[in-house]
């Protein structure tokens, strides 16, 4: 173990270490992580600062398996799977943090602006005109999007296509179909 709880092992601050258990079913102290609080109170709360998870730049060539597992349970949260496809799990150390990852989506429930529940592959209909930044159109109110996906880590928005391009879409301005 060396002196892995001297720091935390996201960010490297000292305040307030906490010994933190990865969200797999099978906990040991090999799948535990050392964490500042700053780290384990956004994580625990869900609210991630992307700035501040620059740090998993870092973490996730880390020696440490747990350290590179939550770097990748992070970067799913964070939306961020150009960074996963970059990563180097070995194969016991990939099967965690998927299973991981599944876990935490299973937690995850995506509702439309009435309240109905949001599946991967369901079709919504946009309840009003929305500006698509960076795209250059208007995904116009009453459009259907067929197929849908669900945004990782984030219950607030849906992935779908609209005029042939991949956007993100609001939960709060859409129904199922
Ligand atoms: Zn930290």
């Amino acid at each position: 173990m060396g002196n892995r709880s001297t720091i935390c092992e996201l960010c490297g601050s000292d305040n307030n270490m906490t010994v933190v258990e990865l969200p797999v079913s099978n906990a040991s102290e090999e799948q535990s992580i050392y964490l500042c609080a700053n780290c384990n109170s956004q994580i625990e709360s869900g609210d991630l600062d992307e700035i501040y998870f620059n740090c998993l730049n870092d973490s996730m060539w880390s020696e440490t398996p747990a350290v590179k597992i939550m770097s990748y349970i992070l970067w799913n949260r964070l939306g961020r799977q150009d960074m996963i496809e970059i990563m180097y799990l070995e194969e016991d150390e990939l099967k965690l943090a998927e299973q991981a990852v599944n876990l935490e989506a299973s937690k995850l429930v995506y509702r439309d602006a009435n309240g109905v529940e949001l599946k991967t592959g369901d079709s919504i209909v946009i309840l009003k005109d929305l500006e698509v930044k960076g795209a250059g159109f208007t995904a116009k109110r009453g459009t259907t999007v067929t197929r849908i996906g669900l945004a990782p880590g984030d219950v607030s928005h849906v992935e779908g296509r609209v005029n042939g391009t991949k956007i993100f879409i609001k939960t709060e301005f859409i129904k199922k179909a």
